[in-house]
Parts: structure tokens; C-alpha cells; sequence
């Protein structure tokens, strides 16, 4: 299958081309040139299926004609070590647990498939090949758990001094194998500047094979759509979907992961409505109100991972539905949230329902709370485990309430190790040319 660029001004590229380079010549993010349906027989059964069985389908649609059946299976059942269950909430919400990952976020399935599908097309290249990522806390754990031990990549993870959480900083500083933790003296845009000045440097890509694992990449980006796919199946098994339509929000930032969930519709899943849950960061809120968009810098809040004020992936929203609005409008539902209004709705499910959302999955619940006409069960992305977010947490509901999961406390005994580095790029460049094999 071809990729082309939504910006439309370069050539398209294969699958490999695709993932390689992450970003498309001319700046725009790449998508497939089709995206392929599936019959209503599929979704007739589909609750007899695995998610892991069911992934493999979704895969096939998109990559089937760029990877050989054997191995694309083999990929999609090692990425998906970990379940991804439904779980009742109340009788007509329920939340798609896609925590049960090595980091405890849904960055791990698309970071997981990426690793897997980059070690595919090069892994048999003599030259190691080097991933950059610059992070300001969990894509940076995604990533570089998704690559360990993964043959013929070495991956850099570059994160801000003291900026990152404990708990973030240990799942990756503590790894070793193939990643190296850069702690850089600056900020996680001075990281950011690091890598995009060693990905435009001529001399320094001569020598060393250079590659990003940022969620622009369509091979981080189009996985997530497995999920959709396997909530619609649990609640189908579970008989909840007898009379009723499905809606489903999704604590958006960059857009990425709803965006696949709005391909999963366009293969033929029945959703009836999206949701895009936000926090004060609503510059898609407002286009979809106005149709105007735009975009500005972002604020802090308790939902830190929807702190995005240019989010990457409406460039995709705009070209899956040719940029006409009252289509987008109609597609997807905005709701906002304060961090006011986030804790309060963390300790009302806590107390009413006995479920502990993180503060993204909580604008998720809530968007469905006040959606939700009689006919309809809804489904909110609950995108990371709550003890990743332990203090705000704890604020809410009291100290000591939060269970810090094993895995969690496992990287948190880890011993840390980074290397030190400023924020001056001649030092980083040498430090890489240094590393080379
Ligand atoms: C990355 C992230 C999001 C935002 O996802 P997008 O695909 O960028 O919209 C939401 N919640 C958590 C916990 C995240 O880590």
C-alpha cells in the first residue's frame, strides 16, 4: 500500500519509506491511500474472536500487502502481550483499560507494533540503527520499552533535568540493553531542538543511521485502532450492544489515538458517535463549535498528557474528511474540562461506582455522563493507570489510596543511569559520533 503526505505536495511513499522518515518530505503526516472495509459478516462474529485474533484482521487490512501473513501475525501477537479488557463502570458506561502495558499507558501498543515493524524492514541492515526521542515523560517510557532488546536499534531517550516525574523518569533511565537515558540541562523543548538539529545535520546522517518513534509515525499512529475494534467485541459478547448504539470518547492531545478510532469507523465499525474528551487545552473543541481552528500555545494542567495547543493529528481529521467541517462537526462531539472540574469527577466515580480513573479518563467518563441519550452505552478510552498520576490522585481521594502496581514498583527499584548532557548541540553530536559501531 502507498502512503501519501496530507500535505499533498510530494510523492507517495511505500509502508517501509513510511516509517522510516515518520514525517513526509514536504512536512505533512503521512496516511494509507486506502483504507480498506470490512464486511458486515466480520462484525456479525467478531465477538467470537480473540483481541489478539481480531488485531491480526485489523493489521491485515492495513499492512497485508507489505508483510508476509506469518510475520505480520508474529508481530501483532508479540506487540499485544497484555489485554486491553472493557470494564463496567455503570450500567451504560464503561472504560477500555489500556493500561495493562509495560508502562501503564496506550503509547505501549503503538510504541510495541512500531518497534517490531522498524526491526522488520531494517533489521537486517549491518549498520545499528539509531532512534531519537525527545521526551517530556511518557512517550519517552512507551518508546524505549517497546524497543528493549529489540535487535539493531539503539534507542536515546533525551528528557528535561528534573522535569520529569519519579515514577517517569525510572522507566527509563533503569533499562540499560539498548537504551541510553540522556538527562539534558534545559527544558523538554531544548531536547526537542537536539534531536530535529541531529535529524537536518548531513554529516552526522552520513555516518550513523538516524530514526524518530515520535506518534506521528503510522506505524505508532494506525494500531491503535485495534482497540476500538476488540471494545466493540467484549461488549458485543457481553450482550450489551443487543439493542443499543455505541459512542466513544477519547481523551484527546495530539489526536492520534482518536483518529484511528475514526479510521476504525471508516473500516465499517459501527460507532455511532465519537467524543473528544479535552481539558483546558480545547483549541478542537472550538473548531468544532466555529469551524475556525486556531491553534495556541498550551497550558498546564492535571490532565498534563492533553496539554497540546497545535495537536499533530488534525491534520489527519482534515484530510479523512476533506476539511468540511459540518462532516467533522458531525463526527465528533467536543466536551471540556478544568482540573476543578477533573477532580471532582474523579472522586464522584470513586465514590458512586468504585472506579478509579486517572485525570485524562475521567474527561472521558464525564463527556459520556453528559452525553448519553437512553438508547446508547458508551465507552471512554481510560488511556493511563491512575497510580501514574499518584499525587494528583491522592489530592482527590486521600493519601495511601493509590496501589502502586507491581510493574510500576518493579522500574521504581531499578537502579538509575543516564548520561549527563547540556543542552549545547556540538556535545550531544560528539557524544553520538562516540557511540558508533
Ligand atoms: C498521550 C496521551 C493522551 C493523548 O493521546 P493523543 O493520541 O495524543 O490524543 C491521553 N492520555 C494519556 C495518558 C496519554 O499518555
Amino acid at each position: 500500500m502507498k502512503y501519501y503526505s496530507t500535505n499533498r505536495n510530494t510523492s507517495d511513499v511505500s509502508l517501509k519509506e513510511a516509517v522510516v522518515k515518520g514525517l513526509a518530505a514536504d512536512n505533512g503526516l503521512f496516511m494509507p491511500e486506502q483504507i480498506k472495509k470490512f464486511e458486515p459478516a466480520f462484525f456479525a462474529e467478531i465477538q467470537h474472536l480473540s483481541f489478539q485474533e481480531i488485531a491480526f484482521e485489523v493489521a491485515t487490512k492495513f499492512f497485508g500487502e507489505d508483510i508476509a501473513e506469518a510475520k505480520l501475525k508474529e508481530i501483532v501477537y508479540d506487540t499485544l502481550q497484555f489485554d486491553c479488557p472493557v470494564v463496567e463502570v455503570t450500567e451504560s458506561i464503561y472504560s477500555l483499560e489500556l493500561f495493562h502495558g509495560p508502562t501503564l499507558a496506550f503509547k505501549d501498543v503503538g510504541a510495541r507494533f512500531m518497534a517490531r515493524l522498524l526491526n522488520y524492514f531494517l533489521g537486517k541492515q549491518e549498520k545499528l540503527v539509531n532512534v531519537l526521542v525527545a521526551t517530556s515523560g511518557d512517550t519517552g517510557s512507551a518508546v524505549a520499552n517497546g524497543f528493549l532488546g529489540v535487535d539493531g536499534i539503539h534507542v536515546y531517550v533525551l528528557y528535561p533535568k528534573g522535569k520529569v516525574s519519579n515514577i517517569q523518569e525510572s522507566q527509563f533511565t533503569t533499562l540499560g540493553q539498548n537504551i541510553t537515558a540522556l538527562e539534558v540541562e534545559g527544558t523538554f523543548d531544548d531536547c526537542q531542538h537536539l534531536v530535529k538539529t541531529a535529524f537536518l545535520d548531513e554529516e552526522l546522517n552520513k555516518q550513523l543511521v538516524l530514526t524518530s518513534a515520535n506518534s506521528i509515525n503510522v506505524a505508532r499512529f494506525l494500531p491503535q485502532a485495534f482497540y476500538y475494534f476488540n471494545a466493540y467485541a467484549r461488549l458485543k459478547e457481553k450482550g450489551k450492544l443487543d439493542n443499543k448504539e455505541l459512542v466513544i470518547s477519547v481523551p484527546s492531545g495530539n489526536f492520534g489515538n482518536l483518529t484511528a478510532g475514526l479510521i476504525a469507523a471508516e473500516m465499517g465499525l459501527p460507532v455511532k458517535q465519537f467524543i473528544a474528551a479535552n481539558n483546558e487545552n480545547d483549541v478542537v473543541f472550538e473548531y468544532l463549535k466555529t469551524g475556525e481552528y486556531k491553534p495556541r500555545p498550551s497550558v498546564e494542567t492535571i490532565a498534563n498528557a492533553m496539554d497540546v495547543g497545535a495537536p499533530s493529528n488534525f491534520a489527519r481529521i482534515l484530510d479523512l474528511y476533506k476539511k468540511e467541517h459540518s462532516v467533522i462537526a458531525g463526527k465528533i462531539k467536543g466536551y471540556r474540562y478544568s482540573d476543578k472540574e477533573i477532580r471532582t469527577i474523579i472522586s464522584q466515580v470513586y465514590s458512586e461506582s468504585d472506579y478509579l480513573c486517572d485525570p485524562h479518563g475521567a474527561c472521558g467518563y464525564q463527556s459520556l455522563t453528559d452525553y448519553l441519550t437512553e438508547n446508547e452505552v458508551g465507552v471512554f478510552l481510560e488511556t493511563a493507570h491512575p497510580a501514574k498520576f499518584t499525587e494528583t490522585v491522592e489530592n482527590v481521594i486521600g493519601k495511601g489510596k493509590v496501589i502502586l502496581p507491581e510493574k510500576l514498583a518493579a522500574f521504581m527499584k531499578g537502579k538509575k543511569k543516564s548520561e549527563q548532557m547540556s543542552g549545547n548541540y556540538d556535545d550531544f553530536k560528539t557524544f553520538l559520533l562516540a557511540q558508533s559501531f
